[in-house]
């Protein structure tokens, strides 16, 4: 287990698991948080894992 295998969440269209090895960007919201964009490798698209 790396941090790699840390699961960010679900792809909001197919919900496939998204791991930290699929990030692409991540970025402080207005609030404080870290929002995080993923590439899904079912989708082939740039989602936010819900
Ligand atoms: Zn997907």
């Amino acid at each position: 287990m790396t941090p790699d295998d840390d699961v960010l969440g679900r792809c909001p269209d197919c919900a496939t698991k998204i791991t930290r090895a699929w990030i692409l960007i991540e970025y402080e919201n207005t609030e404080g948080q870290t929002g995080v964009w993923a590439e899904c490798p079912e989708c082939d698209d740039v989602v936010e894992p819900q």
